[in-house]
């Protein structure tokens, strides 16, 4: 089980404030989308969340305890970007286990976990390819199983399709569904795609300039929107 509490986040940078005072619950194996324009904050409380960027103040709570604190590692969460960043001199059974390698874990649980991920995204017949063999969503699976591997209970995504085309987009979206359901997990899905947060989204958290604008399911945004930037947003195709 993982839940997640942010307690009034605010991040500066050299004294610009970004995030203006962020207050969010996630429930356990509840699939939450940010979603808001570019430049609104999504990707920074999404690393604050992660552990790679420290919160200015506030306070960040998983299943209950506070995690300012914790390094990233220890945090039990698995983010994959938009950049998928593989090692093109791995495979790609290596670039799935290479966490697990530097967490110590043997070869054969290795092997064991790397396994278990290809199938469930369909990669096994490519455990021994490298990542210049394969195509962009081939690429962002594998980008995906590195945090399956790491059985998380929590993962994070950092606009995870924004560089596949549009039908991949969809079978993708598909497919983060139905692992949504396989894993059992909480996800936070950042995007500035209203279609994508329409249609994954259990809850959504509409941003603008560092304020949260909204939260609720996309039905209530869709006929409640609390104010005319989250009707125009929502409402309106990109
Ligand atoms: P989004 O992911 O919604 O596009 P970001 O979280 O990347 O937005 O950025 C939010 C704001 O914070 C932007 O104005 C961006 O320029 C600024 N910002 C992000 N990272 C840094 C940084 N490391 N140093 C200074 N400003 C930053
Ligand atoms: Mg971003």
């Amino acid at each position: 089980m993982a839940t997640l509490q942010l307690h009034n986040i605010v991040k500066r940078f050299e004294g610009t404030e970004v995030i203006k005072g962020v207050d969010l619950e996630v429930n356990d194996r509840e699939f939450v989308v940010f979603v808001g324009p570019s430049g609104c904050g999504k990707s920074t409380l999404l690393r604050m969340i992660a552990g790679l960027e420290n919160a200015t103040s506030g306070d960040i709570m998983i299943d209950g305890k506070r995690i300012n604190e914790v390094g990233p590692a220890e945090r039990g969460l698995a983010m994959v970007f938009q950049s998928y960043a593989l090692y093109p001199h791995m495979t790609v059974e290596d670039n799935m286990g290479f966490s697990l390698k530097l967490g110590g874990v043997s070869k054969e649980e290795r092997q064991r976990k790397v396994r278990e991920a290809a199938a469930i995204l369909q990669l096994e017949p490519l455990l021994e390819r490298k990542p210049k063999a394969l195509s962009g969503g081939q690429r962002q699976r594998v980008a995906i199983g590195r945090a399956i591997v790491r059985n998380p209970s929590i993962f994070l995504f950092d606009e995870p399709l924004s560089n596949l085309d549009a039908a991949l987009r969809v079978q993708m979206r598909i497919e983060l569904a139905r692992l949504h359901e396989e894993l059992d997990a909480t996800m936070i899905y950042v995007t500035h795609d209203q279609i994508e947060a329409m249609t994954m989204a259990d809850k959504i958290v509409v941003l603008q300039g560092g304020v949260v604008e909204q939260v609720g399911s996309p039905m209530e945004l869709y006929h409640h929107p609390r104010n005319r930037f989250v009707a125009g947003f929502i409402g309106s195709p990109k």
